[in-house]
């Protein structure tokens, strides 16, 4: 196994794996450990080069500093990518990835992202004790995106109180991009609460599923980007909101559980600009980090602390929402801002090591 340092600028390590066994190509990034313990997903995609690896991991990592800052998780950011396609897994890549996560020496701590699955956690298991996000059956936390898509649906909420003056789902029009895991669930979710849901996916199985299911209406990804609605709710991947797609909306409100929408932080310019209120990304989504960190606190998982603390998302918003109001800003920057201050002021939640691996 060869580990290559790159160091690069603003971020406490990242670090490049390649190890001819196994064939594991990874990187991992340390972005900021200063409220706690980085910790992040492993997301395995078939990037074009390393470099494109490079910026997708040091993008998301950063983006968890400011997730667990704003959600006082305790935790930092940090996040892991293996360069390669979900049909190339074999369990040696996951235990090798076990080994790389091992020697960042607890600083780095491993969960689930796209094409992982908590089975190829259980192999990393095996390596290193830092891995969070198990089967509750084990006494951890379990899948998180039902966490993610309460949260998510508590903060539309917010965000139709600020935008409409009053937070009822009942009757809204609601566009959402992306119905896996925590899309499907906020889905159903929303419309329980009275909302009338378009969907659109890749995979058009899943949205007819919740058509027979719920009654939500099919939509073309043009449609979903382009509708006259209350709230546009990205659930699909990164950079959804940019020059290109910015001009079409007619939206009220994005609010959504994709990491990174906005391509670039201007684009929350852009959008205060045309009235759409934004809610920051990393502040709506928490929810899911927010249930795996409470694995970390002295006395280990609870799902109601989890819940309690998922339940002060909306709060969260409502801190942006104001300084963006004082500071004459968009959301986007009030919630940078907001989480710079978390981390000047830097008050780590106690925590508990974690026990070494059973073999
Ligand atoms: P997922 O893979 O289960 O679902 C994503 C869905 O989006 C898939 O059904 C896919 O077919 C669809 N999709 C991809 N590109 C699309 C496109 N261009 N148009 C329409 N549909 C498209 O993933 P997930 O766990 O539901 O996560 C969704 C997003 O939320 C990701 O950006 C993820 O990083 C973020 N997120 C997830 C969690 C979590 O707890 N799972 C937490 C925080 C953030």
């Amino acid at each position: 196994m060869h580990i290559t340092e790159i160091p690069v600028e603003g971020y406490e390590r990242v670090a490049a794996v390649r190890d001819e066994r196994s064939g594991l190509h990874a990187i991992i990034a340390v972005h900021n450990t200063t409220l706690g313990p980085a910790l992040g997903g492993l997301r395995m995609w078939p990037y074009d080069s390393e470099a494109d690896a490079l910026f997708d991991v040091q993008r998301l990592a950063r983006g968890m500093t400011f997730k667990s800052a704003i959600a006082q998780t305790g935790l930092g950011g940090g996040k892991s990518v293996i360069i390669g396609s979900p049909e190339q897994k074999t369990e040696a890549l996951y235990l090798a990835m076990g080994r790389f996560i091992d020697s960042f020496g607890g600083r780095y701590i491993v969960a689930e992202d796209v094409n992982t699955t908590i089975a190829d956690l259980q192999v990393v298991r095996r390596e290193t004790a830092h891995v969070t996000g198990l089967s509750k059956t084990d006494g951890f936390s379990g899948n998180p995106s039902p966490y993610t898509a309460k949260g998510c649906v508590l903060g539309i909420e917010a965000c139709l109180e600020r935008a409409f003056g009053d937070p009822s789902l009942d009757g809204r029009k609601i566009a959402i991009q992306g119905v896996g895991a925590v899309g499907s669930a906020m889905a159903r979710e929303l419309v329980e609460g009275g909302a009338e849901v378009w969907a659109a996916d890749l995979r058009p199985q899943s949205v007819e599923t919740l058509a027979d299911e719920i009654g939500i209406h099919p939509a073309t990804e043009e449609q979903i980007l382009t509708m006259d609605c209350d709230v546009f709710a990205p659930c699909a991947l990164g950079g959804i909101v940019n020059d290109a797609t910015i001009s079409g909306l007619r939206c009220k409100v994005i609010a959504g559980c994709a990491n990174n929408q906005l391509l670039d932080r201007r684009n929350g310019e852009e959008l205060r600009a045309r009235g759409i209120l934004y809610a920051p990304d990393y502040v709506i989504n928490a929810g899911g980090i927010i249930n795996i960190g409470c694995e970390l606190l002295p006395g280990g998982y609870d799902e109601q602390v989890s819940l309690e603390k998922i339940r002060r998302i909306p709060d969260a918003l409502c801190d942006i929402f104001r300084i963006s109001d004082e500071r004459d800003i968009s959301t986007a920057e009030a919630a940078f801002l907001l989480a710079q201050e978390i981390l000047v002021a830097g008050k780590p939640a106690p925590t508990v090591p974690r026990e070494s691996p059973a073999s």
